[in-house]
């Protein structure tokens, strides 16, 4: 195939979501001292954020739940299921973590090398979900920034992965057809299905090496680009 652009997804592909949200779930256990009341570690605060989080996305990609759910209801969920009482909420929490997470610079292995590799050869493009704010502090902090041509969003659009119109709104503003671009991304249903569907090759980020997933391409580690691209 010859492709001229590489479409990127940025949380869990580029940005280590996962890390940056653990370090800055880790600092507020600490400077909320929500130790104190001897419910729940600073590893089942994290692991209950995940779940619920986790969760809250997918209704959200399915179109289940308004944008402003997440951001409302994120922690007080995660504190109704560690049994926290209402009592000992500790308020501001999720707007310290909406500050702090995005500023967090962790990227996902390999990330930079196959960048810098992939820069001089192709245009490469950001097609996020995630809401316009957080995002371009991820990528600036991160130094991700350069890299990236054209950065859309689903907020931007109106319409989110996986659904055609996003699609179609990347591929209008890099202005390429259909077979010169390439989707990279983690997620089965938003990044690969969503481009599937649409008609254009998809490279499937699948580290946990889940099966059944109809794809181009299938890669463990970022580093297998190189063999694809
Ligand atoms: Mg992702």
């Amino acid at each position: 195939m010859s492709y001229k652009h590489v479409i990127f997804d940025l949380d869990h592909t580029l940005w280590d979501y996962n890390t940056n949200a653990k370090e800055t779930l880790f600092d507020l256990y600490k400077s909320y001292r929500l130790g104190y009341h001897n419910l729940f570690s600073p590893q089942e605060f994290y692991d209950t954020f995940m779940e619920i989080n986790e969760s809250l996305w997918v209704a959200y990609n399915n179109d289940k739940l308004a944008k402003g759910y997440i951001r409302d209801n994120r922690f007080k969920l995660i504190f109704e299921k560690l049994k926290l009482p209402l009592l000992n909420y500790p308020s501001g929490i999720d707007n310290d973590y909406l500050f702090a997470c995005p500023k967090k610079t962790n990227k996902i292995e390999f990330a930079v090398e196959i960048l810098n590799y992939l820069k001089t050869k192709y245009g490469l493009h950001i097609l996020t979900n995630g809401f316009n704010d957080v995002q371009s502090v991820k990528l600036d902090r991160s130094g991700l920034s350069p890299y990236f041509q054209e950065v859309v969003t689903s907020e931007s659009v109106g319409a989110k992965k996986p659904s055609p119109e996003i699609f179609a709104y990347a591929l209008e503003k890099i202005g390429a057809s259909k077979t010169e671009v390439i989707m990279v991304g983690d997620n089965a249903n938003t990044d690969v299905k969503g481009a599937r569907d649409f008609g254009i090759d998809q490279v499937y980020f699948n580290p946990e090496e889940n099966q059944g997933v109809e794809t181009t391409f299938d890669i463990k580690s970022l580093k297998q680009l190189k063999d694809i691209l």
